[in-house]
């Protein structure tokens, strides 16, 4: 199993320094493997291979010194960054033809790269307080948990409010899998009700106040009211940042506790498989679904379920809000219709409770514990739709 432990570090202003330069020549290699590599294709009809680019960066050191700055293998990850881009942009052409919506987005040239990566335990060492990283030195950071396992890598990443932190990944052993022996569960999620329970308890979701969403609109107006490339503008630009990353630190904080609360109550927990870059689009809810980071939550749930002796399951979401979760009548549900109320059996419940109840009820229907995606959405049900062609984006 992987896992990542991150720490806060405070390297010293000699290190700052050499950091933000080093950050700055791989922000510059990362652009001139960019070119080279659409160079290539255009000549070749290929893409530039990792080991290609490694190749390349060793011929390169000899006509720029500078690079030698840089450790070696934090110099080659940023070809497999490249390679990484390339990846990805492969997997969303491929996805944009099987008709999924998304934005195929070539690889684009960086104005700024903010992390560094040591692939390879041999540029690092860990010690009790402090990181010895080869070509910058011994950077001290608190540490506030131990690390078990074995480390992989480590990234030395500065934010926007220019705090420094290091992430270290280790390889863990696989433990078996002993379940918790608790009660199952279908959830829902939503926005001011976060996620509904198909045993009828609900978990709101974060409060943010009034007042930080007016601090947080006036430290940006802030910036856009400074000169721009002046000093009082980086400085505001700081102060945002810093604001935004509190408040970001207040919802991942509740996501945390909330998902590890919920793997060490239940034993099965079946959660939708959101599409989430298709509701954005919805531009009456967008800026509320992206603030509630449903991805990331379940991410937690998975990630955290199985050493609680919890499986979790993504399910297909569709029509699992339109459903009747007593008798299996599909009918409209105008988002504004907080209660399911079912035009066959007479039915009432929570419109989201209602949602779980289905969702679980999906997972578990026929195959158990397997991933139950697809094509179990009753026949009926399909055929309801088609016939009614609801106009539900969200939630539905
Ligand atoms: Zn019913």
């Amino acid at each position: 199993m992987k896992t990542a432990y991150k720490y806060r570090a405070y390297p010293s202003k000699e290190q700052k320094a050499t950091l933000n330069r080093q950050m700055l020549l791989s922000k510059e290699l990362y652009n001139l493997l960019l070119e080279k590599s659409k160079e290539y294709y255009r000549e070749t009809g290929k893409t530039l291979t990792e080991y290609r680019m490694n190749v390349w960066i060793t011929q390169t050191k000899k006509e720029r010194p500078e690079f030698a700055e840089l450790h070696s293998q934090v110099l080659q990850n940023v070809s497999k960054r490249i390679s990484d881009a390339y990846r990805h942009f492969f997997r969303r052409c491929k996805a944009k033809k099987q008709g999924k919506n998304v934005k195929v987005g070539f690889p684009r040239y960086k104005n700024f790269v903010s992390s560094l990566t040591y692939p390879q335990t041999k540029g690092f060492r860990i010690e009790k307080k402090n990181a010895e990283l080869s070509k910058i030195g011994s950077i001290n950071f608190v540490n506030h948990r131990d690390i078990e396992g074995k480390t992989k890598t480590l990234t030395i990443k500065k934010t926007k409010s220019q705090e420094w932190y290091i992430t270290i990944a280790v390889e863990k052993e696989d433990k078996p899998f002993i379940s918790n022996n608790k009660p199952k569960a279908g959830i829902d999620l939503g926005i001011s009700q976060y996620v509904a329970l198909s045993d009828n308890t609900i978990h709101q979701n974060v409060k943010i106040t009034k007042h930080q969403r007016n601090r947080s609109r006036l430290l940006q107006q802030n910036v856009s009211r400074k000169r721009k490339g002046s000093r009082n503008r980086k400085r505001a630009v700081i102060r945002f940042a810093r604001y935004s990353e509190h408040i970001a630190r207040i919802r991942q904080d509740c996501l945390h506790k909330l998902s590890c609360n919920l793997v060490h109550s239940y034993s099965f927990i079946a959660y939708e498989d959101l599409e989430i870059p298709n509701m954005v689009k919805n531009r009456r809810y967008a800026k509320s679904i992206s603030e509630c980071s449903w991805g990331n939550f379940t991410q937690m749930l998975q990630y955290k379920a199985e050493s609680a002796g919890c499986a979790a399951v993504a399910v297909n979401p569709q029509y699992t809000t339109m459903t009747c979760s007593n008798c299996g009548n599909v009918q409209r549900m105008p988002i504004s219709q907080r209660t399911f109320i079912c035009e066959k059996c007479g039915m009432r419940k929570d419109r989201d409770i209602n949602s779980s109840v289905n969702v679980l009820e999906r997972a578990t229907e026929g195959h158990s514990g397997s991933q139950a995606c697809g094509d179990d959405v009753r026949p009926s049900a399909r055929r309801a739709v088609a016939e009614e062609a609801g106009t539900i984006r969200v939630a539905s």
